[in-house]
């Protein structure tokens, strides 16, 4: 195993720190050897051309993904605000029942009340003494007082079951009004999957071809800063700069970049780095 032999960083969590040149021994790098310079260090020219065409790919990914916009977000927000107007109007149409209920209740009550306040009235005069009279006339008094409260309540339930009416109209009116938003933002949505679903089934078993083709670290930070920056995890050295964030790139790094002999990543944007050479020979 030669020396010079490097790390690719599998391990590293911060992306925006560069790789050094710590010389861990790393197995799974022999092939790399094949592609050796004279000097028989390790050449990561493939590997650095792989990942560049990976990069074209996820970029045409990004591009898709870019046509579809903001849809697929929109619509999980749309979603999610129709569930939490679903739960309010769940509550309230709960409650309506419920005061409705107790309404129909007291209603019922007072009826009885009044039925009998009537037939005690009447008996009222079939008394046979003062006391008698008295203790009939309290317990009118009595479910008078009753009624009174009852009615004093239901006055009170239809303010309330009133306020649910509206209240329950009003998100009737606003969850109708995203459900319509909802189905329009799906269907465009659909037609753009549909419109895409080709392309984008063809990139994506383009990708997985080039991905089987890397090693699990490099695939790991590849995906780590891919995830950041979806189709631009790669940058071009150019003129000693950073293509990705136009930084300047120390020239021995530059030199060792160039030789393509490790991956580097850029010290300020983490974009995985590759030499306009190694592109530009190919092409
Ligand atoms: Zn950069």
């Amino acid at each position: 195993m030669d020396e010079t032999n490097e790390k690719i960083s599998g391990e590293n969590e911060e992306l925006d720190s560069e790789l050094d040149d710590s010389e861990t021994e790393e197995a799974n790098i022999y092939e790399y050897f094949e592609m050796g310079t004279k000097n028989k260090r390790p050449n990561f020219t493939k590997t650095l051309l792989n990942l560049y065409e990976l990069t074209k790919v996820d970029e045409e990914l990004a591009e898709i993904d870019e046509e579809k916009g903001d849809l697929p977000v929109r619509i999980e927000n749309l979603k999610e605000k129709m569930a939490v107007i679903e739960k309010h109007l769940d509550e309230d149409k709960g409650k309506l029942k419920n005061f409705e209920a107790e309404e129909k209740a007291l209603m019922k009550e007072n009826k009885s009340l009044d039925d009998k306040t009537t037939k005690y009235d009447e008996s009222k005069y079939k008394a046979k003494n003062n006391k008698e009279y008295d203790d009939i006339t309290k317990q009118i008094d009595a479910m008078l007082e009753a009624i009174q409260k009852n009615e004093a309540r239901i006055k009170e339930l239809k303010g309330y079951q009133e306020n649910l009416v509206k209240s329950i109209l009003e998100m009737t009116r606003n969850f109708d009004e995203l459900k319509a938003e909802l189905k329009e933002d799906t269907t465009h949505l659909n037609s753009l999957n549909k419109q895409f679903e080709e392309e984008e089934t063809e990139l994506t078993e383009k990708r997985k071809v080039i991905l089987d083709q890397l090693d699990e670290e490099l695939m790991g930070l590849y995906e780590r800063i891919n995830g950041n920056m979806k189709g631009e995890a790669i940058a071009i050295v150019r003129k000693g700069n950073c293509s990705g964030c136009y930084n300047s790139i120390p020239p021995q790094r530059e030199i060792e970049i160039r030789m393509a002999e490790n991956i580097y990543t850029c010290q300020s944007c983490g974009r995985i780095l590759i030499d306009e050479a190694l592109i530009t020979n190919i092409q």
